[in-house]
């Protein structure tokens, strides 16, 4: 496709990224998906029954907003793509029905997902209820306990959530867990894997279903302003929102493309995710790509305040973009991606995501650096309703410790 330089070759390499690494047994039922992709893009009625319920189920299109507010206090004109406003509360719908469309017409009836933040388990829990599928989620047990809110809803759309004990109890043990049920289960079970990651089609797929969010703000953006945007920034946990919304926009050069990792509470061993600061490239879970890890090739442990962006890998295609220069990769800590999620609060009335308030952290940080005729467009991600909980006990030890440093 004209978007050229990091299309996938057959094997799904970007560059030297990507891949397939997987146990023998999934070989064959990988083949097999990505043909049934490839078919299935090919098919009239799987794009029209793909842009239906985009429409009428997930409520897409998302608006374009003008963040006016903010726009005074950064000095510049910066607009949110409200991926937040999308049902279930942030852009993992988008993957999710695409790939449950591509479970029916593969006749399964059983899918299975991995899930950090829950936000991708709620995702696919929902669909799953609204086409008659069985439902099973893995997730950490920590996370279990840190998104108490979202394993009520996936129970009560009717999904079953299994708590993963081993590790860190976070999101790398649980998509562990996802891949050998599907490694067992493999004939009934579809896969919904919830971010530009894994082996060979994943990131492929998970990418072209969510740059309907890039389609929308080029075209948003053109009417409302009447150019394309100077600078796209957004969040990176696996990378699906940021790709979806950076891979249109990939062949035109003068649009800066920023993605913004977790800082955690600085950038040392063990505190952060932040893989292009810190990581080199390594092999974790299918795929070839920048990893945190040690001198032994052994996994690092991970840190952010907010779990969707918790994870030791990114996804291959990013690891592509970052080498060619194309997309530059930074990041913010969760100091001040709280200080975000407070700006977005009071400046526009948005509640976001922890994750998306990294994107609207840096483009604060930055506000010496923006000039006047800079349009900027953050992938406001999601909503932070989920993050509630977090916030205020984030907020209540910090008050706690100020108040001992006092005395
Ligand atoms: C899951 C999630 C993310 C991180 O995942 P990506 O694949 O990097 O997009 C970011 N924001 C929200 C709201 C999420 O739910």
């Amino acid at each position: 496709m004209p978007h050229g330089i990091t299309e996938p070759d057959n094997r799904g390499h970007f560059g030297p990224y990507g891949g397939i690494y997987v146990p023998e047994t999934l070989m064959a039922p990988l083949d097999e998906l990505t043909r049934e992709y490839h078919r299935a893009q090919r098919d009239p009625s799987f794009k029209r029954d793909l842009k239906h319920y985009l429409r009428q189920y997930a409520g897409r299109p998302t608006p374009l907003y003008f963040a006016e507010r903010m726009s005074m206090e950064v000095g510049a004109r910066v607009y949110f793509k409200r991926e937040d406003l999308c049902h279930t509360g942030a852009h993992k719908i988008n993957n999710c029905i695409g790939q449950i469309l591509l479970a029916r017409r593969m006749g399964k009836k059983r899918v299975i997902a991995e899930t950090g933040a829950g936000q991708h388990g709620v995702a696919t829990a929902t669909v799953a209820a609204k086409f008659g599928m069985e439902c099973v989620v893995y997730m950490g047990r920590v996370d279990m306990e840190r998104q108490a809110l979202n394993v009520f809803r996936m129970e009560n759309l009717g999904a079953k959530v299994v708590p993963v004990t081993a590790g860190q109890e976070t999101l790398k043990e649980a998509i562990s867990e996802a891949m050998r049920d599907w490694v067992t289960n493999v004939r009934s079970t579809y896969y919904v894997l919830g971010s530009a990651l894994g082996a060979h089609p994943y990131p492929l797929m998970v990418r072209d279903f969510q740059s309907v969010i890039g389609r929308e703000t080029r075209k948003q953006i053109l009417k409302q302003e009447g150019r394309l945007p100077t600078t796209i920034v957004a969040c990176v946990g696996g990378g699906s929102n940021a790709i979806g919304i950076f891979y249109p926009f990939i062949k035109d050069e003068a649009v800066r493309l920023i993605g913004v990792e977790a800082g955690g509470l600085g950038i040392k061993k063990g505190q952060h995710a932040a893989r292009f600061s810190g990581g080199r490239m390594g092999i974790l879970q299918g795929t070839k790509t920048y990893v945190l890890q040690d001198a032994d090739g052994q996994i690092g442990l991970t840190h952010s305040v907010s779990a969707g962006l918790d994870y030791a890998a990114v996804g291959p295609e990013h690891s592509l973009l970052r080498d060619l220069k194309r997309a530059e990769y930074t990041y913010v800590t969760d100091i001040q991606a709280m200080k975000g999620f407070d700006a977005a609060c009071r400046w526009e009335g948005i509640l976001p995501a922890l994750e998306s308030a990294h994107a609207v952290a840096y483009v604060i940080k930055e506000s010496r650096r923006w000039k006047k005729k800079d349009l900027i467009v953050i992938n406001m991600s999601g909503r932070g309703d989920k993050d509630v909980q977090q916030v205020a006990e984030w907020k209540s030890a910090r008050s706690r410790k100020g108040g001992s440093r006092k005395k």
